[in-house]
């Protein structure tokens, strides 16, 4: 049969005959019959539940077990002088392990092992200073979910948390550090972009690792957080002006959005973006000893201010 030939087999076939019992409208007819219908009583309809499928007899449920948290991710060294009256300073490394964060389309740097890099680099200079202790949440290539990295903080009682990091873009212009703070509002369209970014490192194959806890968002009413939160503002504004002889900022380079790394109720906490890999000037910078060393000279400066503050403000 030709496709002409189908095509007006369907269209003179009775409308009776496609739907079997359903009430027929006789094709060209409709208009009278929708008349009729219309000013008569209504056609009695049939009940729906014989056009269901059945129900199915049994739910079925799939139970994924994934790897939550362990509460007792072992406790990082905590290196310097043997005395707990020093203040302790914890620095995070940001990324590692299958999370390589941001990469330099120049060099094809990973921002992993830049931030391992950089909190090393701080690490030494502010042990040299012999004021403060110092803790690392990696010292070598592994993962961490954001709340092991402050959890660890935490645990360790630390007074200051610095979370290590190397910004991206688009636009390889782009460039220069900047200091973020927890706020649940973002102070910019950009910052809130950012906080969903590196939020997304607890994410893997759409399964979010970290702890799904009402909890956190409560306490940031708490007095507590607001304090440390004051801190923590202090500090960034601290920082940037200790590290500016030696690091370019951007123009508005404190900033806040609601990064979880940073969601520590009780430790002041920062989240230092040290420049953008994806400009080439800044990441032959991070990525260079001599820049590292300019990034770990400031924040040294800026954390031997802060503790000298907060011990005169006693
Ligand atoms: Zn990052």
């Amino acid at each position: 049969m030709s496709p002409l030939l189908v095509l007006l087999g369907m269209i003179v076939t009775p409308a009776s005959a496609l739907t079997g019992q359903v009430d027929a409208i006789p094709i060209g007819d409709s208009v009278n019959w929708f008349e009729r219908v219309s000013r008569g009583p209504r056609p009695q309809l049939r009940p729906f539940a014989e056009f269901r499928a059945k129900r199915p007899e049994k739910r079925y449920s799939v139970t994924v077990p994934i790897g939550k948290p362990k509460p007792s991710v072992a406790l990082p060294r905590i290196e310097g002088p043997v005395d707990s009256r020093l203040p302790l300073v914890v620095i995070d490394a940001g990324h590692g392990g299958h999370d390589p964060g941001a990469i330099s389309p120049h060099s094809g740097k990973r921002e992993k092992d830049i931030t391992l890099a950089l909190a090393r680099a701080i690490r030494d200079d502010l042990l040299a200073s012999g004021r403060v202790r110092v803790a690392l949440t990696r010292s070598d290539d592994r993962f961490l979910v954001l709340e092991e990295r402050y959890g660890i903080a935490r645990r360790l009682k630390a007074d200051l948390f610095i979370s290590v990091h190397a910004d991206a873009a688009e636009n390889q212009q782009a460039r220069g550090a900047s200091i973020y703070t927890l706020s649940e509002v973002a102070s910019d369209r950009e910052a809130a972009r950012l906080a969903a970014r590196e939020n997304k490192a607890n994410v893997i194959n759409g399964v979010d690792l970290g702890a799904h806890s009402g909890d956190v968002s409560a306490i940031l009413l708490d007095l507590t957080q607001r304090e440390t939160m004051n801190v923590a503002s202090d500090f960034a504004r601290l920082l940037q002006r200790e590290a500016s002889g030696d690091v370019q900022f951007r123009t508005t380079a404190h900033r806040f959005a609601s990064f979880i790394v940073l969601k520590a109720p009780d430790t002041p906490s920062v989240l230092f973006e040290t420049g953008f890999i994806s400009n080439k000037e800044d990441g032959e910078f991070l990525a260079s000893p001599a820049g590292q060393k300019k990034v770990a000279r400031g924040v040294r400066d800026a954390v031997q201010i802060h503790f000298a503050r907060q011990i005169a403000a006693r």
